[in-house]
């Protein structure tokens, strides 16, 4: 081992420790001790290298990468995809870097590879955590088959404002169910054993704030208090460090002024020193460098001096620690302590993927061949599909429809759009590759059934061709070509029932894609209108990202079917709900408000000292809106109907580390079997804070029979009570909580019960 240390050629590749015998700290301990300074700087370095099998191009950048490649000073590379394309990549360092430390490869794998599931948000409405969790290993799978070790999901932010472009990206409003959701696609990624090769990276992102951007605009301060913080914010992240994310990422905005990027109190201090988690922190894309443009660092030296002072370990794409970190070394402006641990983070995850082992494990061209875009796996991504889907509206009980329908007009823009319903950060999800929902109908309805499709209107103007670069599509809308319309008008006048399907593309939400408007963009309200006035018949498929603001559409629709983005399967599973085989079962996992002016719009709020109506202008509200939602969080229609008995508790009174078990009796009043998710929520009546005015604190999917019932048990452990209290200490406080079960967060009436010292 001495003559190892000694040795200038050495590799650690030639260290082989084998799993069983060292464990990984001891490895990281050796390889550390191998180290020269450029080596472990190069570590905390993280390029983008969107190249082919032949490798890094003849850029000026491309060759900065080369050369930093070939001397080992990078520890990981993103959007290098293919087996191909990564074995070169890693080629390079083996062959040429003095100890061959191999690459990770990271990739934005957010709601599958090239099965594409739906988006994070409408996979959320299925409020189904072995779902997800198992859509999120085939994301892995197919990821880990094609060379890829480390995925930047699930995005864990709480977030309350559909003017977000990046609502589509997470859980949606609620702390609680993003920490069961981000931990289910933690576990569907990480798997048990990083090592295996079926299985990838997690990362928890972003630290943290980045849902609270003021005014839903990307990128914006966060002007948030220090409890609001722990209490909302942070939640889904330390269930995520709890639960063995291997990564977090941090973010792009200030949070009361400093940088998340720069925040040293909350990555170095909380989550590396309070809760103890001993992951990597990477850097959002470019953020050490924007804290020049916050204005918060006066150039790239100081930006990576605060950024690694703060604990973030590796630069994704900043060029700031590559070229500082040795001179502020030498200033004392960081420390070699410093340096070693987040040089410790890198090494410890390559360890645990088994990278040193073998650095292409991970390079099989015939698992990417075999083992992506399965059969198999479009067909779990049609299950994921149909059971994201929401019934919002059903009131003729125009749905299911039937198969033996003599004439259905299949109309609206994203009909029978291919691409759409791939949705934003669609991995390598191939244009076009959906199932639309004209193909998903044609294929589901009998011989006789005429089908009458007509576009209408386009959403966009033809010269803007989409993609899979979610960047590069600034959107135009059609606002002026209306000639499709009276074609269209024609067909719903000749059919029985029309099915229009209207909503957003693909690229109107995402990164950089927030919105002032909310509705439907371009000539869509006119499409409605002028279908309206001759078909009344009408089922809405809306397909989007975020939520839209449906209150004219809520007005005149009988029917409504949330499908979201729903991925490569959409138009089948679309189908399967419209036409009865799967009875829809999602609940929203975020508010949809009357009108845009009502946003953030969120079912958690706080009361203020005004709560309701004392006359008409005393209340919080607005006064030419309702202050509810149209649609509130956990709402979802079935084809069936359930009817909640009334609650009842096993005692009344709990102490400080007690339980006490919330039960209901619920039973599936209709003729069709269905499920239901039944939802607990909780109010703390009086605190040392103000306390939000309901709490989700539990939830379960139940399968019922027709005319068939069952009791559900929620057990109220008093930790499920704590918040972070104005001691700022996570803590229960003893008083009266009350307790609701039901079917969504506006269900009454409740019961209440005492928690004492
Ligand atoms: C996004 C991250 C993403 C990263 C890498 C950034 O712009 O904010 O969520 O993981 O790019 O693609």
């Amino acid at each position: 081992f001495i003559a190892l240390l000694l040795s200038s050629s050495t590799s650690v590749q030639n260290l082989k420790p084998s799993p069983k015998i060292a464990p990984i700290e001891q490895k990281v301990d050796s390889v550390l001790s191998l180290m020269r300074l450029n080596e472990k700087i190069g570590q905390l370095v993280q390029y983008s290298g969107s190249w082919d099998a032949t490798g890094p191009t003849s850029s000026q950048g491309d060759q900065h990468k080369l050369e930093k490649l070939k001397r080992g000073e990078v520890g990981s590379m993103l959007n290098v995809t293919s087996v191909a394309s990564i074995r070169e990549t890693q080629k390079i360092i083996m062959e040429h870097s003095r100890l061959k430390i191999p690459l990770i490869f990271a990739y934005d794998v957010i709601h599958g590879y090239k099965t594409i599931f739906p988006i994070p948000l409408g996979e959320s409405a299925s409020w189904d955590l072995d779902l997800m969790q198992k859509s999120a290993e085939i994301a892995a799978r197919e990821s880990a088959a094609s060379g890829l070790q480390w995925t930047f999901a699930p995005m864990i932010d709480v977030s309350r404002d559909a003017r977000w472009g990046r609502v589509m990206e997470g859980a949606g409003e609620d702390p609680f169910l993003n920490s069961k959701i981000g931990v289910a696609r933690i576990k569907g990624f990480q798997g048990d054993d990083l090592s295996s090769k079926f299985t990838i990276a997690a990362c928890a992102k972003h630290f943290a704030g980045y849902g609270f951007g003021e005014a839903g605009r990307d990128y914006n301060t966060v002007n948030i208090g220090i409890h609001e913080l722990h209490n909302t914010i942070l939640p889904p992240f330390k269930a995520a460090a709890e639960a063995g994310v291997a990564t977090f990422m941090n973010a792009f905005n200030d949070i009361d002024g400093i940088p998340a990027t720069g925040h040293k109190a909350l990555q170095r201090d909380l989550l590396k020193g309070e809760w103890q988690w001993e992951g990597l922190m990477v850097s959002d894309w470019g953020s050490i460098g924007e804290m020049i443009a916050h204005g918060y660092a006066k150039d790239k030296r100081h930006a990576a001096e605060i950024a690694l002072n703060a604990g973030s370990d590796m630069d994704m794409e900043s060029y700031a620690y590559e070229a500082h970190l040795g001179a502020l070394l030498e200033e004392q402006k960081i420390t070699m302590n410093q340096l070693d641990d987040a040089v410790r983070r890198v090494l410890r995850l390559k360890f645990e993927l088994g990278l040193f082992d073998d650095p292409y494990k991970y390079c099989d061209e015939e698992r990417e061949k075999n083992e992506v875009y399965t059969p198999i796996n479009l067909a779990f991504a049609r299950e994921v599909a149909k059971k994201s889907i929401v019934l919002l509206k059903n009131d003729k009980k125009m749905l299911p429809l039937s198969k033996d329908l003599k004439s259905l007009a299949v109309i609206g823009p994203l009909a029978n759009d291919k691409d759409s319903p791939l949705g934003n950060w669609r991995g390598k999800g191939t244009y076009n590759s959906a199932v639309s929902l004209l193909e998903g109908i044609k294929g589901m309805v009998g011989k006789n059934t005429k089908i009458y499709y007509e576009k209408g209107v386009a959403l966009t103007v033809p010269s803007v061709e989409l993609g899979t670069n979610q960047f590069l599509h600034p959107l135009k809308f059609n606002t002026t070509d209306a000639s499709g319309i009276p074609a269209a008008v024609a067909a719903a006048k000749k059919a029985e029932v029309v099915v229009l399907a209207i909503g957003e593309n693909a690229y109107q939400t995402g990164e950089g894609r927030s919105q002032v408007d909310i509705g439907f963009a371009g000539l869509q309200n006119e499409l409605l209108e002028a279908v309206y006035k001759v078909n009344k018949n009408i089922v809405i498929v809306l397909m989007n990202g975020r939520p839209m603001d449906l209150s004219r559409v809520s007005q005149i629709a009988p029917s409504i079917l949330e499908c979201w983005h729903l991925g490569s399967e959409s138009g089948n599973a679309i189908a399967d709900v419209v036409f009865g085989d799967y009875n829809p079962s999602g609940k929203l996992p975020v508010s949809f408000p009357h009108h845009v002016g009502q946003e953030p719009l969120y079912y958690n709020q706080k009361n203020t000292g005004r709560p309701n109506s004392l006359n008409h202008v005393t209340f919080s509200g607005y006064r030419d809106a309702p202050k509810s939602a149209l649609y509130p969080f956990g709402f979802g229609l079935s084809y069936t109907t359930f009817e909640y008995g009334e609650i009842t508790l096993n005692k009344n009174v709990m102490t400080l580390n007690g339980e006490i078990i919330a039960s209901v009796e619920v039973k599936n009043t209709g003729d069709v079997a269905g499920e239901e998710v039944v939802q607990l929520y909780v109010r703390d009546m009086v605190g040392s804070l103000v306390r939000p005015v309901k709490e989700l604190k539990g939830f379960e999917k139940i399968h019922l029979k027709a005319g068939a019932s069952t009791t559900v048990n929620f057990i109220i452990s008093a930790d499920l009570l704590q918040f972070y209290t104005a001691n700022n200490k996570w803590e229960v406080e003893p008083g009266t909580f009350n307790v609701w079960i039901g079917g969504d967060s506006t269900t009454e009436p409740m019961k209440s019960f005492s928690v004492v010292e």
